[in-house]
């Protein structure tokens, strides 16, 4: 079975929503999102081994990119009562989590070396160790995809799938970024 394949084979199992490929040469870095995340709006920042600051700088998150031939943007989304049921979407994120920690635990049979990013920051443990202590589980630290700099609305429409799937729905989004060899 080819790459391609095997990760789809995976990505159903996981009861990803949709996925797309992204060129990685169109990919936009935005120093304004990383201003979003410095503002702490999402209350992720310097807290955590996932989000900024300890991701390093936009460039430094670039070059990590860049080390990858292909991009794959998932997504997962949920059905909610109320648009604003914030404890549900709290529980729907973690969710999200546990299932890209299904991918990964899958990946981890047949690719080498790859980045998984995902949205929002970790939330593993009870109290993160940063920036006392390395990080816990450093084999399941997937980076915040918004510290990127990325706009996820514009992966979305990249990758050809949803950002906004309706009234009453909530979607998670990841990236898978891989080599070929
Ligand atoms: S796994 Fe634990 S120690 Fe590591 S970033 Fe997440 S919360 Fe912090």
């Amino acid at each position: 079975m080819d790459i391609f394949s095997k990760i789809e084979e995976i990505a159903v199992k996981c009861d990803f929503f949709e996925t797309g490929y992204i060129n990685i040469a169109n990919l936009k870095y935005y120093p304004e999102v990383r201003k979003l995340c410095e503002a702490n709006s999402c209350r992720n920042y310097a807290v955590s081994w996932a989000c900024p600051p300890a991701i390093g700088t936009v460039a430094e998150c670039k070059d990590r990119v860049d080390k990858y031939d292909k991009m794959l943007l998932f997504s997962r989304k949920y059905d909610l009562g109320d648009s604003f049921d914030f404890e549900r979407i709290t529980e729907y994120l973690l969710d999200f989590k546990q299932t890209v920690d299904i991918f990964d635990r899958n990946l981890k049979g047949f690719l080498k070396e790859y980045l998984l990013l995902s949205n929002e920051g970790c939330g593993r443990c009870a109290e993160c160790t940063y920036p006392d202590a390395p990080c816990r589980f450093p084999q399941f630290l997937h980076h915040s995809l918004e510290g990127y700099g990325f706009m996820v609305n514009e992966l979305a429409e990249e990758a050809g799938v949803h950002y906004n799937n309706g009234r009453n729905t909530v979607t998670f989004f990841g990236a898978l970024l891989f080599n070929l060899k």
